[in-house]
Protein backbone atom coordinates (compact mmCIF):
# COMPACT_ATOMS: atom_id res chain seq x y z
CA UNK A 1 0.00 0.00 0.00
CA UNK A 2 1.50 3.58 -0.85
CA UNK A 3 2.07 6.00 1.43
CA UNK A 4 -0.72 7.86 -0.56
CA UNK A 5 -3.13 4.93 -0.23
CA UNK A 6 -2.79 5.36 3.73
CA UNK A 7 -3.43 8.99 4.05
CA UNK A 8 -6.55 8.23 2.10
CA UNK A 9 -7.32 5.41 4.49
CA UNK A 10 -6.47 7.17 7.46
CA UNK A 11 -8.71 10.28 6.12
CA UNK A 12 -11.84 7.69 5.69
CA UNK A 13 -11.21 6.62 8.90
CA UNK A 14 -11.60 9.77 10.55
CA UNK A 15 -14.31 10.79 8.75
CA UNK A 16 -16.10 7.82 10.14
CA UNK A 17 -15.31 8.56 13.28
CA UNK A 18 -16.55 11.98 13.82
CA UNK A 19 -20.62 10.17 13.35
CA UNK A 20 -22.42 11.19 16.32
CA UNK A 21 -21.79 8.43 18.93
CA UNK A 22 -25.34 9.61 20.22
CA UNK A 23 -26.57 7.19 16.67
CA UNK A 24 -24.68 4.43 18.22
CA UNK A 25 -28.13 3.23 20.48
CA UNK A 26 -29.62 3.26 17.31
CA UNK A 27 -27.37 1.13 15.53
CA UNK A 28 -27.21 -1.24 17.83
CA UNK A 29 -31.41 -1.50 18.21
CA UNK A 30 -31.31 -1.71 14.54
CA UNK A 31 -28.50 -4.50 14.02
CA UNK A 32 -28.53 -7.25 16.70
CA UNK A 33 -31.10 -7.06 18.93
CA UNK A 34 -29.16 -9.72 21.23
CA UNK A 35 -26.78 -7.14 21.80
CA UNK A 36 -27.50 -5.02 25.16
CA UNK A 37 -29.70 -2.07 24.55
CA UNK A 38 -29.02 0.99 25.69
CA UNK A 39 -31.13 4.16 24.69
CA UNK A 40 -29.72 7.19 24.41
CA UNK A 41 -29.72 10.25 27.83
CA UNK A 42 -31.60 13.47 26.70
CA UNK A 43 -28.76 15.26 27.43
CA UNK A 44 -26.67 13.67 24.51
CA UNK A 45 -29.17 14.24 22.23
CA UNK A 46 -30.47 17.95 23.09
CA UNK A 47 -34.22 16.30 24.29
CA UNK A 48 -36.71 19.59 24.74
CA UNK A 49 -40.12 18.94 25.77
CA UNK A 50 -41.30 20.84 23.25
CA UNK A 51 -41.51 21.01 19.69
CA UNK A 52 -38.26 22.73 17.26
CA UNK A 53 -39.27 24.51 14.14
CA UNK A 54 -42.31 22.59 13.70
CA UNK A 55 -40.41 19.39 14.25
CA UNK A 56 -41.75 17.55 17.47
CA UNK A 57 -41.90 13.56 18.74
CA UNK A 58 -45.87 12.47 17.71
CA UNK A 59 -44.53 12.88 14.27
CA UNK A 60 -40.99 10.96 14.42
CA UNK A 61 -40.49 7.36 13.32
CA UNK A 62 -38.99 6.53 16.82
CA UNK A 63 -41.86 7.65 18.86
CA UNK A 64 -43.69 5.14 20.93
CA UNK A 65 -47.19 6.28 22.19
CA UNK A 66 -48.03 7.37 24.98
CA UNK A 67 -44.72 8.77 26.29
CA UNK A 68 -42.00 6.59 25.00
CA UNK A 69 -39.16 6.29 22.27
CA UNK A 70 -37.05 3.74 20.93
CA UNK A 71 -34.28 5.04 21.59
CA UNK A 72 -34.25 7.93 23.60
CA UNK A 73 -34.72 7.34 27.85
CA UNK A 74 -37.24 8.04 29.90
CA UNK A 75 -40.49 9.89 29.66
CA UNK A 76 -40.75 11.49 26.16
CA UNK A 77 -43.53 14.22 25.64
CA UNK A 78 -45.40 13.94 22.16
CA UNK A 79 -44.65 17.86 21.81
CA UNK A 80 -40.69 17.15 22.48
CA UNK A 81 -38.10 16.88 20.11
CA UNK A 82 -34.25 15.98 19.78
CA UNK A 83 -31.00 15.87 17.53
CA UNK A 84 -32.04 12.43 16.45
CA UNK A 85 -35.96 13.53 15.14
CA UNK A 86 -36.28 11.60 12.03
CA UNK A 87 -39.95 12.50 10.01
CA UNK A 88 -42.88 10.06 9.12
CA UNK A 89 -43.14 9.93 5.86
CA UNK A 90 -45.97 11.73 4.51
S1 LIG B 1 -37.69 13.33 18.31
FE1 LIG B 1 -36.12 12.22 19.51
S2 LIG B 1 -37.09 11.86 21.51
FE2 LIG B 1 -38.70 12.40 20.07
S3 LIG B 1 -39.48 10.44 19.34
FE3 LIG B 1 -37.92 11.15 17.86
S4 LIG B 1 -36.00 10.23 18.52
FE4 LIG B 1 -37.45 10.04 20.23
Amino acid sequence: MSKRDQEITRREFLKLSSCSLALLPVALIATDRSVAQTKAKKEAVQYQDTPKNGQKCVDCVLFEPPEGCKVVEGKISPEGWCSLFAPKPS
